[in-house]
């Protein structure tokens, strides 16, 4: 149970994968806080393209990439931001091993310039454990625009390494910032870290181990921060250095008298354990708090005044969550208006086409059963999924990333925060539920940024409650095609944006309530506490957004859903025209599931659709089409109203459309998430668990609708 290191990024710790990197030429660490500007300078630097986003723990996985630089390669490695280096949750532990046991030639700390103070803790800690940084200060344009004023010549004088300003969102300073890596790598630098300086009795202590350290360790790690770690008693991290390094400090005969002595001297001096680790840190603070008043000028004491403002409107605990509502609300009614007109737009492209390649087979002489298949089966699949799927989401996807950008969703994490403490889980779990939003697989992934493994294990559980990128478009479909174009009009597009707000809100609560119940019962504990980090707002780019929006979501999603709803579509076209005693094997099929289908809400074309869609729910919707249309031909996409007309001919209802919908966000997670959940839990008892507790629930919830419903005498 529980998530382990190995799942997290340690394979690039592994000795052959380091060899690899170092045959390429030089190997170079990016570490850095949360939310710096860390992938946008990994971007910058290797022309890559990592998820950026205004808000903390979105990075929890490490990527790498190359540049090259005056003739040299240089691997960059991007590893989990992290505020310190100093505790043991799992992105921490990832950061800090790497940077210990990485071997990389160089290790850039990026920094946010408006609020340096608090990211020069994280320089001083790297210091301790490599000597080869550089200081990379991002954020300077923000810095300059608050008044902010960097003194980064007195800051390099003062770390002892190298200190480069930079922009890296209009890569400014970029190529200076490689110049010092270069020198730092191949030596033409010589850094000279600050040290942090402890109290006396801590200072002491460490110099009486140094040089049996420094004798067993030979020339690896710097010896000043081992001894540290030995006197703190860090279990754990003196682990790892021994197997690291294959130095057997634990059982070192010279080693351990010298050590217990210190220990003991140390606690006559009234420093245990835990004071020790207090002492260390305060320390680190003070070092990092002064040379921030020595190099940073703030020419305006209220720079961060109107977020300020802001933040006190939309973190209000009365106008917070309506805010919230209301902006999601009109994230979805812009969605649904907007996608109609384009939609049939689409149809009526892919219909001319459509006939041009009909005439292409006539000319061709193409036996009339290969028309069909790829023109019923196929091409016909593709043109329904584009024209139904793609306006939306390209309103929809642009919109939410902005939202991204501005940084509203640690916001939207801190209004939920009090409900996640009181459904006794981590209060960051509403930010890996936001993740969701977006792939629930990343959220789940996402989910490190959690300590405490139970916690860790309720928010993995529960990220499937909130719907993805894949399902978006399925229930914006069904409430607009539900709600505008059948005898439930009321008030054009209000009603289905009411619909899916009230359906998103639902999956929220349902990820609340799971939470609390796992936490009373299977996964039983006490919150614990943390600090949610408010991030400034930063004025998005929309060019950026638009492009990130609709390359990584857009047609991400859309590719996923051709590629797999093509095949799908010549199976499905396949099983409609192959007979079993009169009987098409489609109808066979979804014959046997029907019964159980109809008992909560749906059929067995319904079903099989949930069941198939196991790959990518993005085609849930295009394979319950397929079988409808396939039962004959599949027919040309013209608009939504035809869709709706398709649906209520197939006996669908709005009883249907909402117990489809409340399925939709409620079954198993899509292949890849499991996939995933099992690669983070290590454990295959927690995917079923994670599989079956979604789909139970689904499943009870839309019999009960269905029962209520049927007793109420609604169809
Ligand atoms: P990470 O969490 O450290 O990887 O941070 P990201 O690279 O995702 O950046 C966080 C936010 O800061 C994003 O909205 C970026 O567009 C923005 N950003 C990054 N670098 C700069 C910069 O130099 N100037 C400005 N104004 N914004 C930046």
């Amino acid at each position: 149970m529980g998530l382990s290191v190995q799942s997290v990024g340690m394979k690039l710790n592994n000795p052959v994968n380091l060899k690899l990197l170092h045959r390429d030429g030089f190997v170079v660490a990016l570490a850095g806080n949360p939310n710096v500007g860390k992938s946008t300078v990994f971007n910058g630097l290797t022309g890559l393209k990592q998820h950026t986003g205004n808000w903390p723990g979105k990075t929890v996985t490490n990527a790498m990439g190359k540049t090259v630089f005056q003739d040299n390669t240089f691997t960059l490695v991007d590893i989990p931001g992290t505020y310190s280096i100093l505790s043991n949750s799992v992105e921490e532990q990832v950061a800090r091993n790497y940077i210990c046991f990485g071997h990389s030639d160089v290790t850039i700390v990026v920094t946010d310039a408006t609020c340096l103070e608090r990211n020069l803790n994280l320089v001083m800690q790297i210091m301790e454990i490599t000597g080869f940084v550089v200081v990379c200060v991002n954020l300077m344009d923000e810095a300059k625009k608050k008044k902010i004023r960097v003194d980064v010549k007195a800051l390099e004088q003062r770390l002892g390494v190298p200190v480069v300003g930079t922009s890296a969102r209009s890569n400014q300073g970029l190529d200076l910032l490689m110049d010092k890596v270069w020198k730092v790598a191949s030596g033409q630098i010589k850094t000279n870290p600050a040290a942090v300086s402890y109290p006396k009795g801590i200072e002491q202590a460490v110099e009486s181990l140094d040089v049996i350290v420094q004798k067993a360790l030979g020339k690896g790690l710097q010896s000043r921060w081992v001894c540290l770690k030995l006197l703190e008693g860090d279990d754990s991290i003196i682990q790892d250095i021994c197997e690291h390094t294959g130095v057997n400090l634990v059982h070192n005969d010279e080693l351990m008298p010298v050590l217990e002595r210190a220990k003991r001297e140390l606690k006559l001096q009234g420093i245990d354990s835990e004071t020790f680790r207090d002492l260390i840190v305060s320390s680190i603070m003070k070092k990092a708090e002064e040379m921030a008043h020595t190099c940073v000028l703030y020419e305006n004491r209220n720079y961060n005044i109107i977020d300020r403002k802001v933040d006190k409107i939309v973190t209000s605990r009365i106008y917070g969550i309506p805010i919230m509502l209301a902006l999601l609300g009109f994230i979805f009614w812009l969605t649904v208006t907007g996608a109609n007109y384009p939609s049939e737009l689409l149809a009526s492209g892919f219909a001319w086409l459509e006939d041009k390649l009909s005439n292409l087979f006539i000319i061709l002489n193409a036996p009339l059963w290969l028309h069909d298949m790829l023109i019923f089966g196929m091409y016909r699949t593709l043109a329904w999924v584009v024209s139904v799927m793609l306006p939306p989401m390209a309103i929809f996807f642009p919109l939410f990333t902005l939202l991204e950008d501005l940084g509203y969703l640690p916001r939207i994490a801190f209004n939920l925060d009090n409900f996640f403490q009181k459904a006794c889980a981590h209060g960051k779990q509403a930010l890996t539920m936001c993740m969701g939003f977006g792939c629930n697989a990343a959220g789940v992934v996402g989910c490190r940024i959690i300590d405490s493994p139970r916690e860790r294990l309720i928010a993995i559980i529960t990220n499937n409650f909130v719907p993805c990128n894949g399902r978006f478009p399925t229930l914006i479909a069904i409430a607009t095609i539900f709600f505008s174009f059948t005898g439930v009009k009321l008030i054009g597009t209000i009603l289905p944006t009411v619909v899916i707000t009230l359906f998103i809100l639902f999956g929220i609560m349902m990820t609340l309530f799971v939470s609390k119940l796992l936490s009373k019962t299977i996964l039983k504990g006490v919150p614990s506490s943390f600090t949610l980090e408010l991030p400034p707002y930063r004025s998005p780019q929309l060019g950026k957004i638009l492009v990130r929006s609709v390359m990584d979501r857009t047609l991400f999603v859309l590719g996923r859903a051709v590629s797999v709803a093509i095949p799908a579509g010549l199976i499905i076209w396949g099983m409609a025209n192959i007979d079993i005693a009169g009987v098409s094997v489609l109808n066979h099929c979804a014959g046997f599931l029907d019964p159980f289908a109809r008992l909560i809400g749906m059929d067995g074309f319904i079903l099989m659709a949930f069941i198939l869609g196991l790959p990518a729910n993005e085609i849930v919707l295009p394979i319950i089409l397929m079988c409808y249309t396939q039962q004959g031909h599949m027919m040309k996409y013209e608009s939504l109203e035809q869709l709706a007309g398709l649906l209520t001919s197939n006996g669908w209802t709005v009883l249907t459309a909402i117990c489809v919908m409340l399925f939709s966000l409620m079954h198993f997670p899509c292949g890849t998430t499991l996939w995933t959940i099992r690669k983070e839990t290590l454990s295959t008892k927690w995917t079923i668990v994670s599989f079956l507790i979604p789909t139970i629930i689904g499943i009870v919830i839309c019999f009960a609708v269905t029962t209520i419903a049927r007793l109420l005498g609604w169809k």
